[in-house]
């Protein structure tokens, strides 16, 4: 059996014979009680790259966004998001459990939300509200289908939270692949946002590891933090190597995966019974919804599984495809071959794809 094709997501890379090396041979000491002299090399490139004077380096993305409304917001306190975003959708509803945080939802359009959504959404200062305090952003938006947030739609958004007292959090877990798709550097992104989460356990390709970035007194406050949550780490400089590795020599190859997602959705766009999600895929997240012609999206996704090609069923009618630099051009060629196939034996023969319980 073939290797499989593997676009069910970006976290599922493993880290190279390079990296691996360079994990080895990593200087180390214990983070907790001193400073480990690879994590601090790590904290200062990715602090450097948005352009913030500190970073943390935490276990996970989840950790890195939780500390971020802790910093901004107290119990009782409320942060504004859009509705589909990580942090409310994949969090397990931990800004409550963790912090006592209410969540105010804007819904957006595949995660874009429009400035005028938020006017009027600053409760007042009455003892029956809580207390509005930060706006959380997601860019890329994951479930907006890898949407770049609109530049200039940041900047309003973020100029109208300051403006008005509230803190500013991105999350941006993939980040670097909305920078290499829309040319903006990660500084000017950031700039907008008190606080920034950057995942390098994505598309960069590390095996472990996120970071959150901001001032110097937030990062000391979030340290303490990551220690409660559970999240001080000893030799972390093993891992911090990977991701190291990662911000130094994956960044450049993150428009490949780019260029692959949009093969796929030309695929998808050409293939009858197929629609791609808001017909776009702005950068490595590929939606789109199966015609119930075709069949089931978890139907699909078994088939597709059969032949060597693993993704994701996300909704009664959606799959996701992420691409990643595990994924050569060579295999989304052959992917987007399969897809089609599977799709158009399905129409033309009249055999609807049925089947295998829905796993999403
Ligand atoms: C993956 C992801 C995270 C963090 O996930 P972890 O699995 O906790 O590292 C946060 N936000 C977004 C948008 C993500 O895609």
């Amino acid at each position: 059996m073939t290797t499989p094709i593997d676009l069910r997501s970006d976290t599922v890379t493993k880290p190279s014979q390079q990296m691996r090396e360079a994990m080895a041979q990593a200087d180390v000491d214990d983070d907790v009680i001193d400073i480990d002299p690879t994590v601090a090399r790590l904290q200062n490139k990715i602090a450097e790259l948005t352009g913030k004077e500190a970073a943390l380096f935490v276990p996970s993305g989840t950790m890195s966004n939780q500390i971020g409304l802790r910093i901004h917001c107290r119990s009782g306190d409320e942060f504004i998001c859009e509705s589909q975003c990580h942090i409310y959708s994949y969090e397990q509803g931990a800004y409550a459990s963790l912090s006592g945080l209410a969540v105010q939802l804007l819904p957006g359009n595949d995660g874009v939300l429009d400035p005028a959504q938020f006017i009027g959404t600053i409760k007042s200062d009455n003892e029956h509200f809580c207390r509005t305090k930060l706006v959380c952003l997601e860019n890329t938006h994951n479930r907006g289908g890898g949407r770049i947030l609109p530049y200039d739609g940041v900047a309003e958004i973020c100029k109208w939270a300051h403006d008005n007292g509230l803190a500013t959090h991105l999350d941006g877990a993939r980040l670097f692949n909305a920078v290499a798709a829309s040319g903006i550097p990660a500084v000017q992104w950031a700039q907008h946002f008190d606080t920034v989460s950057i995942c390098f356990s994505k598309g960069l390709g590390a095996p472990v590891g996120s970071a959150l970035c901001g001032t110097t007194e937030m990062i000391a406050f979030a340290r303490r933090h990551r220690k409660m949550f559970g999240g001080g780490m000893r030799q972390a400089g093993i891992i911090a190597a990977g991701a190291l590795f990662a911000l130094e020599h994956n960044l450049e190859q993150l428009h490949i995966d780019n260029q692959n997602a949009q093969q796929l959705a030309q695929t998808i766009r050409d293939t009858e019974g197929l629609q791609l999600a808001g017909d776009r895929a702005d950068t490595n997240i590929v939606m789109f919804d199966v015609s119930s012609r075709v069949g089931s999206p978890s139907a699909l996704v078994a088939e597709l599984e059969s032949q060597n090609v693993r993704c994701l069923a996300l909704g009664p009618t959606r799959v996701r495809m992420v691409t990643h630099l595990d994924v050569s051009n060579t295999q989304i060629n052959q992917a987007c071959e399969i897809l089609n196939q599977i799709v158009t034996n399905a129409l033309t023969n009249d055999r609807k794809l049925t089947g295998s319980g829905a796993q999403y």
